[in-house]
């Protein structure tokens, strides 16, 4: 196994010059080549989940990883969680290149950075191929047996962005419930389909669409309208949800959304920063998405410290309540929702940089 420091490589690209640890391994014997990126450890252990993904290039790894990890450290510390920001990419198709030995050496390699990196569940890795994992290395969440999931984070990630489209609700079209309330939603696979569940469940009607056959119809099981993946930017909806890849919301998308507001799972789902603005002039509440996508982490944070599971429940309907702060306080300056969101996350840290400074 060959383990190499990559933070040099990470410099190059400016935005990403302030992570603290970034490693290559590039394993001849399983074929395993997988990133770790550690983006700040200021407010506790680095921790994000691992995504496996047929990347194009390990240029294209690195980018995701920095741009991934980065988000979970202001994840974090915006749900006021004792966490820092990591997260671990292994290239390749999860249907395809997936093995025990390659989930293995991936377990050696979290295990590599001593608990200052701790993995969990993402895109294209299951609760199964944790428990894979784990077998070398402690550094794993996401496999509580003490959770009806069996640690899967998913269904709380729905959980939170639930109450957050009620606040957005709420304070965009002053509606105190989802009754009659129109969804858009891109992507249905976990946090989707445990999404679609309770918007109807609380009288909303969701259009879904799916590039996957098999997700898209267990979305149609449980009473989604299927529409077509090119139409849904653009349907005359309350709420566009993203629920699939980030970077979505960009110049082209954002000139066809008619939906007043934007609140859904996806990471990263501004291209660019300047996003966010397009988005407030086109007089569209954006939710930010790493602060209402939020409910997984908490969990994951739960059973890090190995708390009762229903307390994550109490934790996540708090995400509301951020929300409204952000919304208003957003209405009160001008700036945007995602400036907003970031300033408070910016503040945590530097609280504890000015009691590390008096300690
Ligand atoms: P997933 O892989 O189970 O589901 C994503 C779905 O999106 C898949 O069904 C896929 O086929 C579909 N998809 C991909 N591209 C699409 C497109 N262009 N149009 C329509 N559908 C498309 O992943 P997930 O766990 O449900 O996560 C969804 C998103 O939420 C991801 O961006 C993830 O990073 C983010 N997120 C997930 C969690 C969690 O707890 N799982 C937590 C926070 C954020």
């Amino acid at each position: 196994m060959r383990i190499i420091d990559y933070r040099e490589a990470a410099a190059i690209a400016p935005a990403f010059s302030d992570h603290e640890q970034v490693s290559l391994i590039q394993d001849e014997e399983t074929g395993l080549q997988a990133l770790i990126a550690i983006h700040n450890t200021k407010l506790g252990p680095a921790v994000g989940g691992c995504r496996m993904y047929p990347y194009q290039s390990l240029e294209e790894a690195l980018h995701d990883v920095l741009r991934l990890s980065k988000g979970m450290t202001y994840k974090s510390a915006v749900a006021g969680l004792p966490m820092g920001g990591g997260k671990a990419v292994i290239i390749g198709d999860p249907h395809a290149e997936k093995t025990p030995e390659l989930l293995e050496k991936m377990g050696e390699f979290v295990n590599a950075h001593d608990g200052r990196y701790v993995t969990a569940e993402d895109s294209g890795m299951s609760v199964a191929d944790l428990k894979v994992m784990r077998r070398k290395t402690k550094f794993v969440l996401g496999v509580s047996d003490d959770q009806e999931y069996g640690g899967d984070p998913s269904p709380l990630t729905a959980l939170g962005i639930f109450v957050g489209i009620e606040s957005a609700v709420k304070h965009k079209l002053n509606q105190a419930n989802l009754q009659g309330i129109k969804v858009a939603l891109q992507g249905a696979g976990s946090v989707g389909f445990h999404l679609t569940k309770q918007l109807i469940a609380a009288g909303a009607t969701v259009y879904a669409c799916d590039i996957n056959e098999a997700n898209s119809q267990r979305v149609a099981s449980i009473g989604a309208n299927i529409v077509p993946t090119q139409d849904i930017f653009s349907l005359e909806v309350d709420v566009f949800c993203p629920c699939a890849m980030g970077g979505v919301l960009n110049d082209e998308t954002i000139s066809v959304l008619k939906a007043p507001i934007v609140a859904g799972g996806a990471n990263n789902q501004l291209e660019f920063p300047h996003h966010a603005d397009a988005l407030q002039n086109a007089g569209i509440l954006y939710a930010p998405d790493y602060v209402i996508n939020a409910g997984g982490i908490i969990e994951i944070c739960r059973q890090l410290k190995d708390e009762p599971s229903a307390l994550a429940h109490s934790k996540i309907s708090e995400i509301a309540k951020t929300l409204t702060n952000i919304f208003s306080l957003s209405d009160s300056t001008g700036q945007t929702t995602s400036k907003v969101a970031d300033g408070l996350a910016e503040q945590r840290f530097a609280q504890t940089d000015d009691k590390s400074q008096a300690a």
